[in-house]
């Protein structure tokens, strides 16, 4: 309520923010949790709470008329459709030269996501934090992350005859053929539940394709983790449908963070005036990077690092799809959630999720995201004609992911006789360069923040999610980001309370 005093204040309900409250609230400190999007807790009127990736629907965007799927295209159509305006789950947010996905709501990412839970190998951390201890990690936060995520492997060998991950096992099939190592990569589902949903003997959701819009039941995303833990607690509050607009210090000290409550067109409907002792910004690396950078340009917190905004990347995320023979068929039913990736990223710098293309029919194609070692980094900056932050990426940065993929799938390609998909992102398009699910970087750590992600010139503020890694993890980020988070906040609550 406006007015009021609160002892710490969490910006957003992802990885990073769900680490920072779960910590205080078990020190005994009271948490307020800001969240822009919805709670996810309210069946539709198709009696579930989240949308089919084949059907999207106005729970599916936030705040779009028309849907931006990833594969805007099939056999060269256009897949995209009209939808009502809403405070949907996932953001497509467009900057001049990519479009960044992002989960809204409580839970942030882990509502979206793919669910891959991986720990990069411990001889590619210098390059990924090189300002951590990569002992406290692999040995404390890492384990302490996998644990709490609920992170768990597949069974080889139900894999090794289950129709939903024929396609996975084409795509082993064919790195073996060409020499390159396959692996399996862990994940948050719920891989009991899903034998069976495969068994048909329960309510499907990876198995009915759901993925990018919510999961309805077997994935174990933060709403079945870490949020249970923190409302056993006691001490946590957490506000859906807020959004943080600004931060500054508050004349008895502290800080004055106002904040717009939303309703479900995105409107503000008020704006609320409250103060925090603590304030962590944990609002993804967008939406961390941006409102820091907003602060720092228009004067509400002038002395902030001329470091934020800077050092942000990708991932090196790049999608691309290949066509396959008929006699490579790879499923008309495919589970949503991958479980297996090609790892040529010492030779290469290409590690490939062989990933679902979950459309209910037999395509014959292989689809990959690629996570590569791409070395451009981009810059938010304040643009004050427009009231917004802009973001320096530029489409042909991708360049270098689009031939690290390469070194994988072109010699693929030499070995099975076969080409690319060029029908999946246009019109002769092979290469999914526009966009990323991995965003990194803005507030990075050891830079913008000291070495634990206090930002620089105000004590009390914090940066605890992606913004805080420098643009690339190797592999997929959220376990990384959990780990980081839960070595900060122990750190904070030993010194700083
Ligand atoms: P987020 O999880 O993004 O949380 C930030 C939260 O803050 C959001 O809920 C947001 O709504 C809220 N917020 C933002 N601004 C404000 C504001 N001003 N006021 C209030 N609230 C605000 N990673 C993996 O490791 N494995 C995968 O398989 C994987 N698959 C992915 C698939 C997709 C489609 C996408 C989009 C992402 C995927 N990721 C995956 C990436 C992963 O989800 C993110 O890296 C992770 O969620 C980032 O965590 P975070 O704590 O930094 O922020």
């Amino acid at each position: 309520q406006t007015g009021a005093h609160v002892p710490v204040l969490v910006i957003g309900t992802g990885y990073g923010g769900c680490v920072a409250a779960l910590r205080m609230a078990q020190h005994g400190v009271d948490v307020q949790m800001i969240e822009m999007g919805m709670a996810w807790d309210t069946p539709g009127a198709d009696g579930k709470i989240f949308a089919n990736t084949t059907t999207p629907d106005q729970r599916s965007y936030w705040l779009r008329t028309r849907t931006k799927q990833p594969l805007s295209n099939f056999l060269g159509f256009p897949i995209d459709k009209d939808i009502p305006r809403y405070t949907g789950i996932l953001d497509a947010e467009e900057f001049a030269g990519i479009i960044v996905y992002q989960g809204r709501g409580l839970g942030g990412g882990s509502l979206v996501n793919g669910g891959m839970a991986v720990t990069p190998k411990r001889e590619n951390f210098g390059a990924i934090l090189p300002t951590v201890n990569p002992d406290e990690m692999y040995n404390t936060y890492y384990p302490r992350a996998n644990s709490e995520l609920g992170v768990g492997l597949v069974d080889p060998a139900w894999f090794d005859t289950v129709d939903c991950y024929q396609f996975a096992r084409v795509g082993r099939k064919q790195a073996g053929r060409s020499g390159f190592p396959f692996v399996f990569v862990p994940d948050v589902y719920d891989w009991d539940y899903m034998k069976q949903e495969a068994a048909g003997t329960v309510p499907k959701s990876a198995v009915a394709g759901e993925i990018l819009y919510g999961n309805n039941y077997g994935k174990k995303s933060l709403q079945k983790t870490y949020v249970p833990r923190i409302m056993a607690t006691g001490r946590v509050n957490i506000s859906t449908l807020h959004k943080v607009t600004s931060v500054s210090p508050a004349s008895g000290g502290g800080y004055t963070v106002l904040i717009d409550q939303l309703n479900t067109n995105g409107d503000a409907v008020t704006t609320k005036s409250v103060t925090a002792d603590r304030v962590f910004f944990a609002a993804g690396s967008v939406g961390t990077s941006k409102l820091l950078t907003m602060l720092k340009a228009t004067g509400k917190l002038p002395n902030l690092s001329s470091e934020i905004g800077k050092g942000w990347g990708d991932n090196g995320n790049v999608m691309v799809g290949r066509a396959n023979w008929w006699w490579d068929a790879t499923g008309a039913v495919q589970a949503s959630i991958p479980c297996g990736g090609i790892d040529n990223w010492a030779a290469g710098g290409a590690f490939a999720e062989v990933a679902p293309l979950p459309t209910g029919i037999e395509t014959y194609a292989s689809f990959y995201l690629s996570i590569t070692k791409n070395p451009n980094r981009a810059e938010f900056s304040w643009n004050a004609a427009t009231n917004k932050v802009d973001l320096s990426w530029q489409t042909a940065w991708k360049q270098p992911s689009i031939d690290m993929a390469k070194t994988i799938f072109d010699k693929i390609n030499a070995t099975e006789a076969t080409i690319y998909r060029s029908d999946l992102f246009g019109v002769n398009k092979i290469w999914g360069d526009h966009l990323t699910y991995h965003p990194l970087g803005g507030a990075v750590l050891g830079k913008a923040t000291d070495n634990y992600g206090r930002l620089n010139g105000y004590p009390g503020l914090y940066a605890i999610d992606g913004s805080l890694i420098p643009g690339n993890t190797s592999v997929n980020p959220f376990v990384t980001i959990t780990a980081l988070a839960e070595r900060n906040i122990e750190k904070i609550i030993a010194t700083d309370l």
